[in-house]
């Protein structure tokens, strides 16, 4: 199969800027690449930086980056999923034999973008004119085309809409406490920012084992979920920062505090509230002019450190295969996750909701 083929996508031509539902052309699979037909997409706060104009994008493109899907073909090459196969997709696409990929830190792969088309042959198009998918991926669309190494099968036992959300809200959650931060049973944990993957920090925490989970959010309904996730404390930091709060409640410090907002304030907050020796995890993605100012001397006298974490540091492909099984069995939660399901011309409502903050994840939905 040759031909290019139709399908409705978000298409995004200026930043910043709204979608626009448009027929687009999609290409047939290349021998290492895998199409898929999207079941579900959901709507993550990086997307809004790249509507808003503060992360940097090739236009026009179709965005999106949380999705499952069905396997609809694949190339000659390819080997780890088959058609028929439900699988996650996932932006940590990696090449497997660049120096980070050969230490299995396939989540830092340094030729991520070298591997599969080149900029200059994207695999959609629309009025004949190239299309570029972000984060290789262009999840906002009926179907998508996949390099290999960005997609992985999850067991058809998770439904497809829970399954999308393990893409980048649940692995970039919960890898950053397992992986990033590696927490340990009785440790204590701070988390800013209750949202889609605040949430899965929280729920990342309860699963290591911490003794004392604080979440700290302005909005009343995500603390209530931020309970129902596994934080033994939450803090309301509608009236000003919840700093002081958590100082107090933790006895001077948390062992780890992680920032899921990607405010150089909350950022700064985040370092104030880890404990002295301890680290604070930068896991929201500040915009790309973002400049974070931190008081020197806490830094050194309390021997303090910063660290920034990309999805989890997780290898995809072991890591949601996992966390679908743990879904599977009970323990970690996926269905809470979800406020809603919105059609594909209900996209800019669903992002205008995400901006305003105030509920967890709108899922995209496709029928077929
Ligand atoms: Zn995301
Ligand atoms: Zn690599």
């Amino acid at each position: 199969m040759s031909e290019r083929g139709s399908i409705r996508a978000a298409v995004l031509t200026q930043t910043p800027g709204e979608l626009r539902i448009e027929d687009v052309e999609i290409a047939a699979p290349r021998p290492d690449e895998v199409l898929v037909r999207v079941a579900a997409c959901g709507l993550c706060h990086s997307d809004v930086h790249v509507l808003d104009g503060h992360l940097p994008a090739a236009l026009p493109a179709v965005i999106g980056h949380e999705c499952a899907g069905i396997v609809e073909a694949v190339g000659s090459e390819v080997t780890n999923v088959g058609v028929g196969d439900h699988v996650v997709t996932c932006t940590s696409q990696f090449c497997g034999s660049c120096p980070r990929c050969r230490d299995g830190e396939t989540w830092l792969c340094a030729r991520r973008r070298a591997i599969g088309r080149g900029a200059g042959d994207p695999p959609l198009s629309w009025s004949d004119q190239p299309l570029y998918p972000l984060g290789s991926l262009g999840g906002l669309a009926e179907q998508m085309l996949v390099h290999r190494n960005a997609v992985v099968a999850v067991p058809k036992e998770v439904p497809l809409d829970r399954a999308a959300l393990l893409g980048c809200a649940v692995l970039t959650g919960v890898g950053s406490v397992i992986n990033g931060a590696r927490v340990r049973v009785g440790e204590t944990v701070a988390v800013i920012g209750c949202g889609g993957v605040g949430l899965n920090v929280v729920q990342g925490a309860r699963l290591a084992g911490a003794e004392r989970i604080f979440a700290v959010d302005t909005e009343p309904a995500k603390l209530e979920l931020a309970r129902r996730f596994g934080a033994t404390d939450v803090v309301d930091a509608s009236a000003g920062p919840g700093a002081e709060a958590v100082l107090e409640a933790s006895g001077g410090g948390v062992d780890h505090a992680f920032e899921v907002v990607g405010l150089p304030a909350t950022i700064a907050q985040a370092v104030d509230i880890a404990a002295p020796g301890r680290t604070a995890y930068i896991i929201g993605v500040p915009a790309a002019d973002a400049t974070i100012e931190i008081p020197g001397g806490p830094m050194v006298f309390r021997q303090k450190a910063i660290r920034g974490l990309i999805m989890g540091s997780s290898r995809f492909t072991d890591d949601i295969p996992m966390l679908a099984r743990l879904y599977l069995q009970g323990r970690l939660e996926l269905d809470a996750l979800i406020e809603e399901h919105i059609a594909l011309d209900d996209v800019n409502a669903g992002y205008e909701r995400l901006r305003a903050g105030t509920h967890a994840r709108s899922v995209v939905t496709f029928d077929f």
